[in-house]
């Protein structure tokens, strides 16, 4: 929002101190001459005054300029702060001029700017906005943030702006006490008078612990997340972290060649190298809640016990424990009482004494991998008060909050952490989007569907640089997806959607003509917004989609037709998971009627595709309920017209076609009756074929080449045309016009 050559650009560039300054919409590449800008009075590690230098590089569209010679392409081979030593930070180019920008919080400063000449900042006019620009704060997103009122005098205001200035980033530091840590920057101020954490950075992967211990003095242990160029030094006091940062900024720190970043890391309880998995992060201490209520607390808050299977467990009849109990007391002693609330994934486990509790917390601290019941871990913690509100119950959400939910909480990031990195972890269950607040050790990771949601929440035991990480469900706005419905085709609120498809709107789902359909009449139902399937539909949502397909039904019908129909509850590559039936007419004898039977049949064998055969007084949804994969799996459905009151074979697919055969193979079908089947995905199995519905139909009607949609597709008026068509033949039955 800031334009070339505008002094907001230049106070901007005055506060922030870039390395790299661009500016665009000047209608030319220009490179200036570097410029000298002072570092910021933090960086101790540089004697007072120093300076260090910004390129200031003009930039425009390629075709912004006819003549060739002005057509560049600039390539920069840019080293992160966190790699360049003092003295590196401090080299000035020759022929670097003096900053174009003056601080006017100086009397020099002052005199500079009113006689300044640069086509940037010039005159009187400047130190007005300079004034101003005193005031340019950042959010912590590294937005603008409103002027501070009331301004503080510009000397105090210089100070106030370099000390909490985090040098080569673009937000304020994480921490806004200042103490920000990790490999984005160092910080030269301890956080704290006890601090005993130092970040070493600028390591080469060779280097070991070892060679760092041996060359700073007083260091306690190392702790080096595997593969990273950084390192976290715990000393053994303050004193010895301190004389550790002093000695880098008067001599530099160098091993093998290499000088070494040294700053103040984030603030941790000093405490045993051991529990820094999982426990030494006071969060971590709040979610789990691994410091006891008081010292005769006796109950545990024991999470993830979602998937025990009771009859896995042995209870010998005299005990009279419940299995649950029995499990749990083979796991760990002293367990007097389990109380698991009813449908709930946890429960609140009572132990004979404080110790026996204490020594089971501290095991899920040092042995994470021994807390598993039938293959799930176990999350651990103590219960709070009268255990109503265990941390799992209060913070870590161990059930889908909605039947749709897709959108995980992950917690207890190490501050490295990167979004590349999460998506990394949960690549199996493809995490589409990951949202981080900034400066926050938590992350929101959205999947595709809840399916693949629930796939990851049984991932087990996940970390990220020796952080155990705590996944839940997102609760809240959180777990809304930011954008609903932006990406999703079928979404009536989605802005891809083709709006001239559209055939009718009703309460809770629309009648609409797919993109590329079979025939003129093929026409698709779905809900108005993303819903996998029908499992998940209101009553008042199913009844709807229901009433459509009648009303479409008898459109066919009074046309001589009848109609082959399929759902699909499948999860697509790009777009969202919203389910979506189809419904395409045919006009068929009955020996053709009898082949598409055959058509479906051979398909279906031909891709190996086991369908079950729902019965009549059987709901699709209810079906797909019973089944091993509950509410959530994918599901393909189909309905195939037959001949009223034929004994079709579905074992025998030629005996099928011999029978109707034999019939009266002229006569048009009078009433449509249809097969039904459904195909329910397994999660071994090979993903089914989207197209499938759409390639029993074109073998039916002869035209195998027209069963995938990209084949079909017809110029946009073409479409909108055949909407039209299809809306006034469609208007006599469309229930949401009367
Ligand atoms: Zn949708």
């Amino acid at each position: 929002g800031i334009g070339s050559g505008s002094r907001s650009a230049a106070s901007f560039a005055m506060a922030v101190k870039p390395r790299y300054h661009f500016v665009s919409g000047v209608g030319c590449f220009y490179q200036r001459t570097p410029y000298k800008i002072p570092l910021p009075a933090d960086m101790s590690l540089l004697p007072t005054g120093s300076n260090t230098s910004t390129r200031l590089l003009a930039i425009d569209q390629v075709s912004a300029s006819k003549e060739k010679s002005k057509k560049w392409l600039h390539a920069l081979s840019i080293r992160p702060i966190i790699h360049l030593s003092a003295a590196e930070l401090a080299e000035i180019p020759a022929g670097s001029t003096d900053c174009p920008y003056v601080d006017i919080g100086t009397p020099s400063g002052l005199a500079t700017a009113a006689g300044n000449k640069n086509p940037f900042v010039s005159g009187a006019t400047a130190i007005a906005d300079l004034q101003s620009a005193k005031r340019v704060r950042l959010d912590a997103k590294g937005n603008f943030a409103p002027p501070l009122p009331p301004g503080p005098p510009p000397a105090a205001a210089t100070a106030a702006a370099s000390g909490s200035f985090f040098f080569g980033s673009m937000g304020v530091p994480r921490n806004p006490n200042g103490g920000p840590a990790g490999p984005a920057g160092v910080n030269l101020v301890p956080p704290s008078a006890t601090a005993t954490t130092l970040f070493i950075g600028g390591l080469l992967r060779s280097m070991t612990d070892m060679d760092l211990e041996s060359l700073l003095q007083g260091v306690k242990y190392v702790k080096r997340p595997a593969g990273k160029a950084f390192a976290f030094v715990e000393f053994v006091s303050h004193e010895a972290a301190r004389n550790c940062v002093e000695s880098a900024a008067r001599r530099g720190l160098s091993i093998q060649g290499r000088t070494l970043t040294v700053g103040w890391g984030k603030e941790r309880e000093p405490q045993d190298r051991n529990q820094h998995t999982g426990a030494g992060d006071e969060n971590t201490v709040i979610e789990r809640q691994l410091i006891p209520p008081s010292e005769d607390a006796k109950t545990l808050f024991v999470a993830g016990l979602g998937h025990f299977d009771p009859t896995a467990e042995v209870v010998e009849p005299s005990s009279g424990l419940s299995a649950i109990h029995s499990a749990l007391g083979k796991l760990f002693p002293g367990v007097v009482s389990v109380d698991q609330p009813k449908g709930k994934s946890y429960a609140f486990v009572e132990f004979e004494s404080y110790e026996a509790a204490m020594a089971v917390v501290t095991q899920s601290i040092n042995e994470p991998r021994v807390m598993v019941l039938q293959n799930t871990p176990l999350i651990i913690g103590w219960a709070k008060g009268d255990h109503g509100t265990g941390p799992g119950a209060d913070r870590l959400l161990l059930e889908p909050p909605s039947a749709t939910s897709k959108v995980l909480f992950i917690g207890n990031l190490p501050a490295s952490a990167t979004d590349e990195q999460l998506t990394a972890l949960f690549a199996e269950c493809g995490a589409i989007s990951v949202k981080r607040p900034e400066g926050r050790d938590y992350a929101f990771l959205e999947f595709a569907n809840t399916q693949e949601a629930q796939k990851a929440m049984k991932l087990g035991e996940l970390t990220l640089d020796e952080h155990v990480l705590l996944v839940g469900w997102a609760k809240g706005r959180a777990a809304e997806r930011s954008n609903q419905s932006a990406e999703c085709w079928f979404c009536l609120a989605s802005p891809v959607v083709k709006v001239h498809l559209i055939v009718s709107v009703g309460e809770h789902s629309y009648l609409g003509l797919p993109r590329g359909g079979l025939t003129p009449q093929h026409v698709l139902i779905a809900p108005i917004e993303c819903v996998p399937s029908r499992v998940h539909l209101s009553a008042a949502a199913r009844a709807e989609m229901v009433r459509f397909q009648d009303s479409v039904e008898s459109m066919f019908q009074a046309q001589g037709c009848v109609s082959l129909r399929f759902e699909r509850a499948l999860r697509t590559k790009g777009s969202r998971d919203h389910m979506q039936a189809h419904m395409i007419p045919l006009s068929l004898s009955a020996v053709q009627l009898a082949k598409s039977f055959t058509a479906f049949l051979q398909k279906a064998s031909a891709a190996k595709l086991k369908f079950h055969e729902v019965q009549d007084d059987q709901a699709i949804d209810e079906v797909v309920v019973s089944m091993e994969g509950g509410p959530y799996q994918e599901y393909f459905y189909i309905e195939i017209p037959v001949t009223a009151g034929s004994s079709l074979n579905s074992d025998n697919s030629n005996g099928a076609a011999g029978e109707v055969e034999g019939s009266d193979s002229n006569n048009r079908v009078e009433k449509g009756k249809h097969r039904r089947f459904v195909y329910v995905q397994e999660e071994s199995a090979t993903k089914f074929p989207m197209q499938f519905g759409l390639e029993v139909a074109a073998e039916i009607l002869g035209q195998p080449e027209r069963g995938h949609w990209k084949n079909c597709l017809l110029p946009e008026a073409e479409e909108a045309s055949l909407c039209d068509d299809f809306r006034a033949a469609f208007a006599p039955f469309d229930f949401t016009l009367g």
